[in-house]
């Protein structure tokens, strides 16, 4: 019959790949899942998460693998191998690469003796890093400057986008929310906000997992968010905020929904997405410290493109983002001010009075690596591996 033969001829063709319409994930019934989640764990054995960055430098990857005992330390678990062909970070015919653990947590939808470990990437023949772990490079910096000890805050704006790419609760059919954007920023109401659910199961998943969360807020954009990590000593800064985006994806797969770091997700009309980076050391905490940050700031300035080629995981959408307007500076001009959202650093109204304080760098691009900023920012700031 026609149907069929229908059928048989689009075997013929190859499928076009349509954007989805729908999430399957959360349409599937919890009630079936929950029968076999409260089976009893008899062997007590402990369901291990393997987490890592893959090729693209923005996407993660994960694979679960059963450990007979909890790794309390990054040291205790075990080393392991993936894919990487599949990954984009290695030939098919060279593809075994290594997972290091870098950091163990309680994992949130297990829950104990559950853990996720995040893992660093090496490339399996030569043992180098892999050409997207910039933590290695972060790492070096932190070392090399303990004395300093730099404390990093890390705000995270995202979008939630329906799985058929259109902004979560925005209008079908290519419509724009009609509700102004200075509303939704910080909002409540049903006309300002869409997706808290993610917002506030995400912020207990990151808690839970005793990851350094420190808040959320609406952001401007209808559907877009922040969270932020911090005031974290060192690599912690870093490390848990690769984690809590993790998490994030993790937990919007359940709601169906996507998440994107994009930087202008929405085109030139509407705002971007960033990932301010609060950087202090000591010097800058103590008193007098106001001096070095002006120090610091005018080597920030002498090394503006270099970091703008670095703060992002595409200079060309950074560059969209970084626009002069919605509270941004012009991607190729470096600038600095107190309270000042309209400026590439921005300082705190009373820094002045208080003779010492923190940075705040607004240039890095929502699907930035803080591996890569925090590393750039102690190299320019404290000095690199020859200064
Ligand atoms: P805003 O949106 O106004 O920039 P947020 O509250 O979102 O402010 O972010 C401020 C960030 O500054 C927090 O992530 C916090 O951890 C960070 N921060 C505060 N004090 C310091 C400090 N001394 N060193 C580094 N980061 C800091
Ligand atoms: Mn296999
Ligand atoms: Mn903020
Ligand atoms: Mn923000
Ligand atoms: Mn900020």
């Amino acid at each position: 019959n026609c149907v069929r033969l229908q059928r048989f001829a689009n075997i013929m063709v190859i499928p076009k790949r349509t954007m989805l319409k729908h999430s399957i994930n959360h349409i599937m019934d919890k009630k079936v899942l929950d029968r076999y989640l409260r089976l009893p764990n008899a062997c007590n054995k402990v369901m291990a998460t393997y987490i890592w960055i893959d090729g693209s430098g923005i996407n993660m990857r994960n694979k679960d693998r059963i450990l007979t005992c909890v790794p309390y330390s990054a040291e205790a678990a075990p080393s392991w191998a993936f894919d990487g062909s599949s990954c984009g970070m290695a030939s098919t015919d060279n593809s075994d690469t290594q997972l290091k653990p870098i950091s163990v947590c309680k994992d949130p939808f297990r829950m104990e003796p559950h853990v996720l470990v995040l893992c660093e990437v090496y490339e399996g023949g030569s043992g180098k890093p892999a050409a997207t772990n910039h933590r290695n490079f972060c790492n070096k910096l932190c070392e090399m400057h303990r004395a300093d000890e730099p404390w990093f805050g890390l705000e995270q704006e995202y979008t939630m986008l329906d799985v058929d790419g259109w902004g979560l609760g925005w209008p079908k059919g290519g419509g724009f929310p009609a509700v102004k954007y200075q509303y939704s920023y910080c909002g409540v109401g049903a006309k300002y906000i869409a997706g808290r659910d993610i917002s506030e199961a995400h912020a207990r998943c990151c808690l839970y997992a005793g990851l350094d969360f420190e808040g959320t807020n609406a952001e401007v954009m209808f559907g877009c968010w922040e969270w932020q990590i911090g005031t974290s000593v060192g690599m912690k800064g870093p490390d848990d905020m690769w984690m809590s985006r993790f998490l994030m994806s993790r937990v919007a797969e359940d709601y169906g929904v996507d998440i994107t770091y994009h930087p202008k997700p929405m085109g030139m009309l509407h705002p971007g997405v960033g990932m301010h980076h609060n950087f202090s050391t000591k010097r800058m905490r103590s008193d007098g410290g106001y001096q070095f940050i002006e120090e610091c700031i005018k080597r920030l300035e002498a090394n503006h493109m270099k970091h703008m080629k670095n703060y992002g995981n595409d200079e060309a959408t950074n560059r969209m983002r970084l626009s002069g307007k919605f509270e941004t500076a012009p991607f190729d001009k470096f600038s600095w001010g107190i309270a000042n959202r309209k400026a590439s650093i921005r300082l705190q109204r009373n820094i002045k009075k208080k003779g010492k304080g923190f940075m705040e760098d607004r240039r890095p691009a929502g699907d930035c690596d803080p591996y890569l900023v925090c590393g750039l920012l102690m190299e320019t700031c404290l000095g690199g591996a020859s200064g």
